[in-house]
């Protein structure tokens, strides 16, 4: 993560960080990882009912909730990945304070 400690343009040192490429990207994840998640939830259920004849259909409703946990982590993962990605070549990453102007490192 490149950090400018001054402005570009009035060499003020109030700059701000936004991320908003890795926020959109972590939502966007994160609900896609969920959607992938429900498909793992169902292999994840079929685990659980299989375990079931010891846990009985609390491991089934486990395993499906498991699935879509592990999905929705990965999800959120990757989804950050790729905003930090944008973040560096699309989104304006930094304010400055002083003069109100955006750039990028
Ligand atoms: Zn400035």
């Amino acid at each position: 993560m490149k950090n400018p400690t001054h402005c570009p343009f009035c060499k003020s040192n109030h700059v701000v960080t936004h991320h908003h490429g890795q926020k959109v990207g972590a939502t966007l994840g994160t609900i896609a990882g969920a959607a992938g998640g429900a498909a793992r939830a169902l292999a994840g259920a079929e685990l659980g009912a299989s375990l079931g004849v010891v846990a009985g259909p609390a491991g089934s409703f486990a395993g499906a909730v498991m699935g879509a946990l592990l999905g929705a982590a990965a999800g959120c993962t990757t989804g950050v990945a790729v905003g930090e990605m944008l973040d560096d070549h699309i989104f304006l990453k930094h304010e400055c304070l002083e003069c109100g102007k955006t750039f990028s490192a």
